[in-house]
């Protein structure tokens, strides 16, 4: 069981029919629905909570952070308005040991930046074609129950290179119908914490309503839900 906090920006949902008309209550509520339940419509016994940009400390307030064990992200137009003292914060977090999930757009984000230390700029092109993810890593715990590939019918294109860090483990690689490839499932540790970026989700396609993107995102807060480890300790000793 984990404490689950998804965080979004909320603003496309909020300011483009389109948006609103696949994501009605926003794409966090969405995802939330995904997190709460199994495929088979079993509850998972996760504690579900959502921040959005908007509310006080962009709702990620020191105490909400201390009990989160796994935050999602999903920005887009608006990561600059994240105030740095709040990235200073999630980012303390993940080095003692909380998950972080980056999706999508999200690969602009300041935490996302902050903590892999590079551009993390690519390509992309919206032209709503087909995305086939390769599981490259299939006995890895966030392809637990997975096909050897998700097909998503329509989708926004993201290409390399993508400027990140080479990854500690590769889950996914995605092919797109334009014959760009990606690294669509890339696992880094930061401290104690564990970080998995996941490509799908952009906000015009009901990305977060597939089955198989429910079943990653689930598995990946499996994976990224902090262990009790062994004590950090620094410094001098006597
Ligand atoms: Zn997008």
């Amino acid at each position: 069981m984990a404490t689950v906090t998804i965080w979004n920006e909320f603003r496309h949902e909020r300011e483009d029919e389109d948006v609103a008309a696949v994501y009605p209550d926003g794409m966090h509520e969405t995802i939330a629905a995904g997190l709460a339940e199994h495929t088979d419509g079993s509850a998972t016994d996760h504690e579900i909570h959502t921040a959005t940009l908007d509310e006080p400390e962009h709702g990620l307030t020191t105490d909400v952070l201390e009990r989160t064990d796994v935050l999602l992200w999903w920005g887009h137009e608006a990561h600059d308005e994240v105030d740095d003292g709040i990235v200073d914060r999630v980012q303390q977090r993940v080095l003692e040991g909380m998950g972080l999930i980056v999706l999508h757009s999200g690969h602009y984000s300041k935490p996302f930046k902050r903590l892999l230390g590079t551009s993390c700029s690519l390509q992309y092109r919206e032209d709503g074609g087909t995305e086939r993810l390769w599981v490259v890593d299939p006995g890895h715990p966030i392809a637990d129950g997975l096909e050897e590939s998700i097909e998503l019918p329509q989708t926004e294109m993201y290409g390399e290179p993508f400027d990140v860090p080479e990854p500690d483990r590769l889950v996914f690689v995605s092919w797109f119908e334009g014959g760009e490839v990606f690294r669509s499932g890339c696992c880094y540790r930061r401290g104690s914490g564990r970080i998995f970026y996941f490509r799908p989700g952009h906000e015009t396609y009901p990305i977060y309503e597939h089955d198989a993107v429910r079943r990653v995102l689930r598995n990946a807060v499996e994976w990224a839900t902090p262990t009790d480890g062994s004590p950090r300790t620094f410094g001098e000793r006597d």
